[in-house]
């Protein structure tokens, strides 16, 4: 598996900033140390590979939850042997790593959590569960279904048992509330390094800011490095001319403030983030699945009922595999009022059809209610298109430049 991404690398000479942003680069390299630490005192592997899965119930079972999604191109060829070249890059590029044995969590993994989100998906996790054990979760798709919620919490409720049998533990309501908590923690560290690029002179880029995360989550040192990074960017305001911040790629100034929606862009894959940050602008929101939208709501801790608490929170997720997706559309809405955009760009990953539909609305939303310019950006993991999603890309900011000159 790759340890890095080749993307620009963060150049924020705040001491404390900048070991954090490296600490994140190494990101993997971190994870496999803990995971395999882990392992040898005996703590079960569990893989995920949607954000609708709760993590708070595989830490509440003593297992490491470890994200297994794709980002890598090279994964794709050996994957296409078996699944078809016109399916999404995310899903290619995952089962390409069983294919390969090259990603040592998903060797690791006891356990590999499934769910019932996309077809894609569904219908690779059938092919990965003939050799990995696999638990499927079934994920009602008529969110305003007030029974649909209700069939999602006795899934959880399963998941609990199912783990609790499996790896022969008893997860009690301290150890939820405890790994809530946690949960809650992480999700507040990464809110608040992301309201950092509210600002008009943001101290990241997107690139950089997407760096902060982990494929492993409720790991104390990487919660101690958010910190760390949060009180340092939140000291140096932002201000170029701070004397902790010397000038950077992200405290230059940038005409062009980007709200990126779509697709996840998962490690290994934020090509055409760097391309679009390349050419100008700042990404100052992320709403896909490894930006903001996990993290905007936390489990509420003081429910007395825990697994329906979890079960809410994740069942607020906005994924085009819901119908409707109302959620996403007031998300987007209120992510424009924060982050106050100059555009709406989406990425949609080639044959994912929700998103890809569901594009239509967003399109919709940003041009006539947003008042947004709006581009739809389709690809996969290969760089082929590199050049044609540049001029595309510089098309529009030069658009958004010349109206604002009147
Ligand atoms: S976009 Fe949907 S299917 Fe993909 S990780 Fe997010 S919630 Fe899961
Ligand atoms: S990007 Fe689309 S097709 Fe790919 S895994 Fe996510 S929802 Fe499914």
């Amino acid at each position: 598996m790759e340890c890095r991404s080749s993307g620009p690398q963060p150049s924020v000479s705040n001491a404390s900033a900048g070991a954090a942003l490296r600490w994140f680069e190494d990101m993997i390299d971190h994870c496999y140390d803990y995971a395999e630490a882990a392992r040898a005192q005996g703590r079960p592997v569990v893989g995920i590979m949607c954000e609708f899965t709760p993590r708070e119930i595989i830490l509440a079972a003593g297992a490491v939850p470890v994200c297994l999604c794709g980002g890598s191109a090279a994964t794709i060829p050996p994957a296409e042997q078996f699944l078809p070249a016109n399916l999404c890059p995310l899903i290619k590029s995952t089962f390409g790593y069983q294919v390969t044995g090259k990603n040592p969590f998903l060797n690791w993994a006891d356990l590999v959590v499934a769910e019932t989100t996309c077809d894609g998906k569904k219908k690779m996790f059938e092919l990965m569960g003939a050799a990995k054990p696999m638990y499927v979760l079934e994920l009602p798709h008529k969110a305003e279904n007030a029974a649909a919620l209700e069939h999602w919490t006795q899934e959880l409720h399963k998941f609990k048992a199912h783990l609790e049998e499996r790896f022969n533990t008893q997860i009690t309501e301290e150890k939820l509330r405890a790994a809530i908590q946690l949960m809650n923690r992480e999700r507040g560290l990464r809110r608040q390094l992301a309201d950092l690029m509210t600002q008009d002179q943001p101290p990241l880029t997107g690139r950089q800011l997407i760096e902060f995360k982990s494929i492993i989550s409720g790991i104390e040192a990487d919660l101690q490095q958010y910190e760390n990074g949060l009180k340092s960017l939140s000291a140096s305001g932002g201000d170029a001319s701070s004397p902790n911040v010397t000038a950077t790629k992200a405290s230059l100034p940038r005409e062009i403030r980007v709200l990126l929606t779509g697709v996840p862009i998962v490690h290994g894959a934020e090509r055409v983030l760097e391309l679009i940050e390349n050419a100008g602008a700042v990404v100052v929101a992320m709403e896909n699945c490894t930006g903001l939208k996990p993290i905007l709501e936390d489990v509420d801790a003081a429910d007395p009922a825990p697994i329906r608490a979890i079960a809410k929170k994740y069942y607020h997720l906005p994924c085009s595999v819901l119908t409707p997706n109302s959620g996403r559309f007031d998300t987007l809405r209120s992510l424009s009022a924060k982050f106050r955009p100059d555009c709406v760009i989406e990425i949609i990953w080639q044959a994912c059809l929700t998103y890809d539909i569901e594009s239509i609305q967003v399109r919709k939303l940003a041009e006539e209610e947003l008042k947004l310019p709006y581009l739809k950006i389709t690809t996969d993991y290969s760089p082929s298109d590199s050049a044609r999603i540049s001029a595309r890309v510089e098309a529009l900011f030069e658009t958004i430049k010349a109206k604002a000159k009147g």
